[in-house]
């Protein structure tokens, strides 16, 4: 990829982050993985279970300003100073420093940049009150806590989120004051086992079967304005279980079941006010989605990048692998995927930069969390293939990056539902034009 268009301030940030995850960040996967090999149970989501290469990491990042790169420039306003890297990146320049990001699952974690933090980050600069800010924000871009975003519930289809049963109910005090119990239980929650995980972000239907005197359409509220998203405070969230992700169970983040038992919010916890849940999960994502599908095609490199030196490495029937035509059509189909995965994404974070954000490039965004994943994974896969069994032990990180990958085609809604968007968008420019021809 030409990297002429980008000015020299971006060129420099990417040559440093490029040494970064090459000499610090894929070194230190080991000691990362080792540190956490002999922990069972309960001790992978203790703070002595986190490795203590990650808070190295993290301060050679920031001495580097490779830290909270992905501040857009839009959402800068009210943020010290010191917070912000150097250069405030566009969209397009910060999907190409994802794509260096990708090469090493240590390194948006060292840079302050890993999901769900960036979004919820983002979420708190959107919309967040100046008290919600600075218990929040700040200490999240001072890397010092973490947070997860829970939506997804065991009990209902959560890809339609207006299936959403958490309650958050309103109450009304004798004087008028007003709270919310919040009720309901989540699973998926990302990062909510890690003992740094302070706050959360709950997206809960709301109940005023506890207010006869609130009229509102209340009882007939439309789908999308039935929900809120509040924050809680994770001491609060009971703990069911970790999952584990096709075995992995990702310590000491990790995925939970989690309970809210009637936890007791006040106005000041909620983002925006009543109802306004989808608009803050809409905002919350749409960036997100450039950031996952330029680290998946630097996953894909990296593969590739194997995939390539084994091929040249070993031989069968009398002739290096790099010489059997099989072998070099799955290369070749690869550098095809890779390609096209990185144009579709930057085609797409260049829509949001110049058209004015996530919801100008809605359609994009959802083309390119459907493809780009699987594109990603055909290289990931053709890799794994090319290097016969040690591609599936842990010594190399190709079957790990699979399955980081397969997530993605679930995780932020499945492939399905972005493809039913896709279509839905695409069928309205085609009445529109059908109309117009009339
Ligand atoms: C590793 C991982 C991390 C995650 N992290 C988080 C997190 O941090 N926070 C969070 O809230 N959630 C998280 N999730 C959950 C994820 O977002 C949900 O699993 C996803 O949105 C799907 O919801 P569901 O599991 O309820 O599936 P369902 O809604 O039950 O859907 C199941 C399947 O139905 C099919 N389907 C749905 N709609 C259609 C349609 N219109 N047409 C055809 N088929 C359809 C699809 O194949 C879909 O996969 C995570 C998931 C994984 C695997």
């Amino acid at each position: 990829m030409s990297l002429s268009r980008l000015s020299p301030e971006v060129q420099e940030i990417k040559s440093k982050l490029d040494k970064f995850v090459l000499q610090r960040c894929q070194p230190a996967e080991i000691e990362y993985e080792n540190h956490l090999k002999n922990r069972m149970g309960r001790d992978r989501w203790t703070l002595d279970a986190i490795p203590p290469c990650i808070e190295r990491l993290k301060e050679e990042a920031k001495d580097l300003g490779l830290w909270n790169l992905f501040i857009p420039p839009h959402l800068t306003c009210g943020i010290p100073s010191e917070f912000l890297p150097s250069t405030v990146l566009s969209y397009r320049e910060y999907g190409i420093l994802c794509e260096s990001m990708g090469k090493s699952f240590l390194t948006p974690e060292a840079c302050n940049c890993n999901a769900p933090d960036t979004g919820n980050m983002e979420v708190l600069m959107h919309f967040g009150t100046p008290l919600q800010r600075e218990r929040f924000l700040l200490p999240l871009l001072q890397g010092k806590i973490r947070s997860c975003f829970l939506m997804t519930e065991p009990d209902v289809a959560s890809s339609d989120a207006t299936n959403i049963e958490t309650t958050l109910t309103r109450l009304e005090g004798p004087n008028g004051e007003i709270s919310y119990r919040l009720n309901g239980s989540k699973w998926w929650s990302t990062g909510a086992m890690d003992p740094r995980c302070k706050v959360g972000f709950v997206l809960a239907r709301m109940d005023y079967s506890l207010c006869p005197n609130i009229q509102l359409d209340a009882r007939n509220l439309s789908a999308h304005r039935a929900h809120t998203v509040v924050i809680v405070d994770m001491k609060d969230v009971e703990m069911v279980r970790p999952l584990t992700v096709m075995g992995y169970d990702d310590a000491p983040q990790g995925h939970a079941h989690v309970k809210l038992n009637n936890i007791l919010v006040t106005p000041q916890d909620l983002i925006i006010g009543e109802g306004s849940g989808f608009q803050v999960a809409q905002a919350r994502l749409g960036p997100g989605r450039i950031h996952h599908c330029m680290r998946a095609v630097g996953m894909a490199v990296r593969c590739y990048d194997l995939m390539l030196e084994r091929a040249l490495s070993r031989q069968t029937f009398g002739s290096m692998l790099a010489e059997h035509g099989l072998c070099q059509a799955m290369i070749a189909d690869s550098a095809s995927d890779i390609e096209a995965a990185r144009l579709l994404t930057l085609s797409c974070a260049e829509k949001m930069d110049m058209d004015g954000g996530a919801r100008a490039a809605r359609g994009m965004i959802a083309i390119i969390k459907v493809a780009i994943p699987n594109l990603a994974l055909r290289v990931v896969d053709r890799a794994l293939q090319i290097h016969g069994g040690a591609g599936f032990h842990e010594d190399l990180p190709l079957a790990r990056i699979l399955v980081g990958l397969r997530t993605l085609r679930v995780a932020d809604g499945p492939d399905a539902v972005h493809q039913r968007s896709v279509a839905l968008i695409e069928l309205k420019k085609a009445r529109k034009k059908l109309q117009s021809k009339l």
